[in-house]
């Protein structure tokens, strides 16, 4: 199996996801039974994103782009995963944007992961070289079961940027992540993916799947993914 991943970060309000759906819809993208497709919305468009894509019956899969640390209580404004649960089948965490603009830490991005899990959620877990080694010992610290996780080797200087790596560069570090979960999970790139790269990837020996920033906005751009990998 072979995974794209879109996340569309803090952009498109329900209404404007909607759109969305019906210009993929419109444009047939070939959903192949070998590709499985995955979007990672704000939270306030999946509910009614959901319904849409039921209405329409589109074999796209929704996720979040982030989840509470903390369990249920008194924790004003924060979103669990028990919340989710109901919603969603995915959830990244640990991606540079909120390591950088909001503290997160190895250690709470591995009490994320343990939360998502403990609600049949698949935590997303992004990677990037300065913390991949204290990241996955954290996982394991916490007793997290990481074969039920997904990994993205998400190299800084490449998100949104233009500037892929190349896929000798991504398969040398996703090889590394292999080597220390015991190759037991998927592992993804992430970095300026388009329709034009996104098969120069995924034909590598350990590059299970694209996590796609950018390109994931435009249902023209991200139909193109689509179509390239089936
Ligand atoms: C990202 O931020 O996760 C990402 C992969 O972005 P882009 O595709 O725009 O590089």
């Amino acid at each position: 199996m072979k995974y794209v991943i879109g996340n569309w970060k803090s952009n498109q309000n329900l209404t404007e996801s909607l759109v969305w759906i019906d210009g993929i819809h419109a444009l047939k993208p070939k959903f192949s039974p070998d590709v499985s497709v995955i979007l990672c919305l704000p939270f306030t468009d999946i509910a009614g994103f959901n319904h849409k894509l039921s209405d329409l019956n589109l074999p796209i899969i929704t996720g979040a782009q982030n989840v509470s640390h903390l369990p249920p209580g008194k924790h004003t404004g924060e979103i669990t995963a028990n919340m989710l649960s109901e919603l969603i089948n995915y959830c990244i965490v640990g991606h540079s944007e909120r390591r950088r603009d909001f503290g997160e830490t190895s250690e709470m991005v591995a009490e994320k992961a343990k939360s998502l899990l403990e609600n049949a959620i698949t935590p997303i877990v992004c990677l990037d070289l300065p913390y991949l080694d204290e990241q996955i010992k954290e996982l394991f610290q916490k007793n997290i079961d990481v074969s039920r996780c997904f990994f993205v080797y998400e190299p800084l200087a490449a998100i949104g940027t233009g500037r892929p790596l190349t896929p000798t560069e991504i398969n040398h570090t996703t090889n590394q992540i292999g080597f220390l979960i015991d190759n037991s999970a998927p592992i993804l790139y992430g970095g300026s993916v388009t329709a034009d790269n996104v098969k120069s990837f995924v034909d590598q020996g350990r590059i299970d799947g694209v996590l796609v920033g950018t390109d994931s906005l435009e249902p023209t751009l991200f139909a193109g993914i689509i179509n390239s990998l089936s």
